[in-house]
């Protein structure tokens, strides 16, 4: 398989294999990019249907919600029938099949998404979201947690009704709303603290499918450059992320099998 890429692009594969079978401990944060072929279009990608007029980032923002409850609510329906039934791409198996290696070889492998879906989650990967979970939803007001809005509740729902009706809280009446980190909302704490903290402390740095603009998830490849760490980037386009020791520009679902399969051989 290392043969049908191009030249250039398997010695940095060998190259990139060859630092992360030496490093005691590794630190990857995933984006939108690595879902992407599993069927979920990325932010920079256009909206379709109904929603073509709108913009995410004009969505997703307590503003937004504030304005205009039902019309927010309803573009988080759209999204969650649009992702209940994808599945993990070779790029998240190959990453849960790493993890589940490395507790053998002792290497540590700290997995950061900043993604909604739970496609790590299926594919069998311990993961810390930054950004919260497409299948939860707390009150707007008093917070109050309405969880296990899980996926399986949706799928097992004889009619998969993903209604577009705001609910209200039974606690206080307040909106219910979908339990993500929006535009100018802080990231939950203990999350955030053990990507700093795993991003400080490790020696390779990966940042997969993520166009590093969205701050502050971009700042952590930063804080592993500033404390020694190298950085590989895996990313079919360019990225304004001027760090990176090692770019692997191709599909995460080619790059991530190939490299894994060398790892876990070493
Ligand atoms: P993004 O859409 O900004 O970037 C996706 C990146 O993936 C691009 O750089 C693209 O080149 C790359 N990519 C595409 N296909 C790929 C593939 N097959 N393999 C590897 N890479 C591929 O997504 P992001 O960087 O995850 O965005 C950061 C955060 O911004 C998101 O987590 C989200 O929280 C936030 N955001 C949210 C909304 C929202 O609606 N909630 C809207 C915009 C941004
Ligand atoms: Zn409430």
């Amino acid at each position: 398989m290392l043969a049908e890429l191009l030249p250039a692009l398997i010695a940095e594969v060998e190259l990139a294999t060859k630092l992360l079978a030496s490093a005691p401990r590794v630190c990857i944060l995933t984006g939108a990019g690595i879902s992407a072929e599993s069927g979920i279009p990325t932010f920079r990608d256009n909206q379709t249907g109904l929603w073509e007029n709108y913009r995410a980032e004009d969505l997703a923002t307590p503003e937004a919600f504030a304005r205009d409850p039902e019309l927010v609510w309803s573009w988080y329906q759209w999204r969650r029938q649009l992702v209940a039934d994808k599945k993990p791409n070779p790029a998240h198996d190959a990453l849960a099949q790493w993890q589940y290696h490395a507790q053998s070889s002792h290497q540590q492998v700290t997995l950061i998404t900043q993604n909604v879906d739970d496609l790590h989650e299926q594919a069998g990967s311990d993961v810390i979201h930054l950004h919260g979970n497409l299948w939860g939803n707390r009150c707007s007001q008093c917070d109050t947690s309405y969880q296990n809005q899980s996926r399986r509740t949706f799928d097992s729902a004889s009619t998969l009704s993903f209604d577009e009706e705001l609910i209200n809280c039974s606690r206080c009446d307040g909106y219910i709303r979908p339990d993500i980190v929006w535009f100018g909302e802080a990231l939950p704490v203990q999350a955030w603290q053990t990507a700093e903290e795993a991003a400080a402390n490790c020696d390779v740095f990966i940042s997969i499918g993520t166009s590093s603009l969205v701050y502050p998830a971009a700042e952590l490849s930063q804080l592993a450059k500033q404390n020694g760490a190298k950085i590989i980037e895996i990313n079919p386009s360019p990225t304004p992320n001027t760090i990176v020791d090692i770019t692997l520009a191709e599909k995460a679902g080619v790059i991530m099998p190939l490299l894994v399969e060398q790892i876990t051989k070493l």
